[in-house]
């Protein structure tokens, strides 16, 4: 089991590396850094941790008065849980912003528990079959709070059955894993199910003045805006109705064969998604 989580994390790179910027450039004071993951300050109390293992997969410590939060724990990054304990020393809960091993990878390990949307717990025995921790469920729409910091959890289905953004109204941002595609967007559902999540996740940010979200690989250029987001329901829309066709991507990952390039953003999908 542990080669075919090798095999498939071999798979993951070379697909996802492919596409990615070479490297990445991230503001704020680094404040961890060694051969796995480099920590950098957001603000006074979030880091964004960026893993060297998949495509600068990030890793988001999110700090309130009692409580913090790791949305993400990367890939294979060993100690994890110390290496966050040095940068806050509140209780940290682990969050998922999705089952994929670049995100939720050997680095769980060593947290007791993991809370995932449900919907993605069909890719358990699959991305994460060693996890001996109790997997927990979020619910949409509850809130985290940490101790004047609250972070609403939103699912925002599309990249997998159960992607999940983490809102942080007061702060006017979210973390939103690879649901919106970090600039390339790996549909593995279908275009209805993304239509639907980008409405969703528009209304949220017009609501709140939500203007950024920090993605799932973030190069320190590529938060994901409004206009992503709406820019993605347009496209969702266009492909249903047969107005825009993508182009064949024979080497595409997962079976995503198709791909439309536009508005800055690459959705990778299969004919699967239009049904
Ligand atoms: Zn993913």
């Amino acid at each position: 089991m542990k080669n075919l989580v090798g095999i498939i994390v071999v798979i993951f790179i070379s697909q996802i590396t492919l596409l990615a910027q070479p490297t990445y450039q991230i503001e704020g004071e680094e404040v961890f850094g060694n051969e796995d993951v480099v920590f950098h300050k957001i603000d006074e109390h979030t880091w964004v941790g960026t893993g060297k293992a998949m495509s600068n997969e990030s890793l988001y410590l999110v700090e309130g008065k009692d409580k913090s939060l790791l949305i993400d724990a990367g890939t294979n990054i060993k100690d994890l849980d110390i290496i966050i304990a040095s940068i806050s020393e509140k209780p940290v809960t682990l969050v998922a912003t999705h089952v994929h091993p670049d995100h939720t990878g050997p680095s769980i390990d060593v947290f007791p528990e993991l809370y995932i949307n449900p919907a993605d717990t069909v890719g358990i025995p699959q991305f994460m079959p060693n996890y001996k921790g109790e997997v927990k469920f979020l619910k949409d729409g509850e809130i985290f709070d940490l101790g004047s910091r609250k972070i609403e959890v939103v699912f925002t289905p599309g990249h997998t059955p159960g992607s999940t953004t983490f809102i942080d109204k007061a702060a006017k941002y979210g973390f939103s894993g690879d649901s919106f595609g970090s600039g390339n967007l790996l549909l593995t559902t279908n275009f209805s199910t993304l239509q639907n999540t980008c409405e969703k996740m528009s209304k949220v940010m017009a609501d709140n003045g939500i203007a950024e979200l920090y993605p799932g690989h973030f190069f320190g250029g590529n938060k994901e805006t409004k206009k992503r987001v709406d820019d993605l329901e347009k496209i969702s829309k266009e492909a249903l109705s047969g107005e825009l066709e993508g182009d064949e991507n024979p080497q595409g990952f997962m079976g995503l064969n198709l791909l439309i390039n536009r508005d800055g953003v690459r959705v990778n999908y299969s004919a699967h998604a239009l049904k």
